[in-house]
């Protein structure tokens, strides 16, 4: 046992015993990662408010037998515009909530570290709303293998694919579409590739397409294969 560094994105904390909190903090080579903050709520804290959600941190930790324990924190990158907006906050915590619903224990996040970093960093920029949400869900389904294929029939490859289905792993043509495959309005299917496609710092411009519509396509597939709800979504989409 013995001090070791780490650095991530605290994903959330909750208090444990007196005054100090377990840190939840999503980290590039050791996936999800519980630590403890000793001291964190007592007024003069020397962490500070260092160790708050969203911020991406430096961490020193002194290994224990069950959870390792902050000694030094340096703040990365604070994203401090998102916690000046309500909408941004909104849509960042729910960035936090899929991150902590699809990380491991133990397992190294690189992709996902930098595509939540990513995500944060357009939110800070004043970039946000539905396609942005869309975009970074697809992307998690992506780092997770789960990429939904759009362009063409999940069963068969055929081109002509209008339905879509949760279960088949997208969208699929008519002869492979299993029952609770559902059409999608014209023009969803290719607004759903551009996105998947597409920059998450850089979105292309708003289609014909409400974006509220690719969101729920898109939200409801991550939920059925995480096998639970967003949550923080149910505030964003009145
Ligand atoms: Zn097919």
């Amino acid at each position: 046992m013995g001090l070791k560094h780490d650095q991530g994105i605290v994903l959330r904390t909750y208090a444990f015993g007196e005054a100090d909190n377990i840190i939840v903090f999503l980290s590039a080579t050791n996936g999800k990662v519980r630590s403890v903050a000793k001291g964190v709520r007592k007024t003069k804290s020397r962490f500070g408010g260092r160790l708050q959600p969203f911020m991406h941190v430096d961490l020193v930790l002194y290994e224990g037998r069950n959870l390792d324990t902050i000694t030094q924190v340096e703040t990365i990158e604070s994203y401090p515009n998102i916690r000046t907006d309500l909408d941004r906050f909104v849509e960042a915590s729910t960035m936090l909530e899929v991150a902590d619903a699809v990380a491991q224990e133990d397992e190294a996040s690189a992709g996902l570290l930098l595509l939540l970093h990513r995500g944060l960093l357009a939110l800070n920029d004043g970039v946000g709303g539905a396609d942005l949400m869309t975009v970074y869900m697809l992307k998690v389904a992506g780092v997770l293998g789960l990429a939904p294929a759009l362009r063409s029939c999940a069963g068969c490859g055929a081109s002509s694919a209008e339905r879509f289905s949760f279960d088949a792993g997208g969208v699929v043509c008519s002869s492979c579409a299993p029952s609770g495959a559902y059409k999608l309005r014209d023009g969803v299917t290719a607004r759903l590739a551009e996105l998947a496609d597409s920059d998450i710092q850089n979105l292309p411009q708003p289609s014909a397409v409400p974006p509220s519509e690719t969101l729920g396509v898109t939200r409801r597939f991550l939920e059925y294969h995480l096998e639970r709800k967003i949550v923080s979504m149910s505030v964003m989409q009145e």
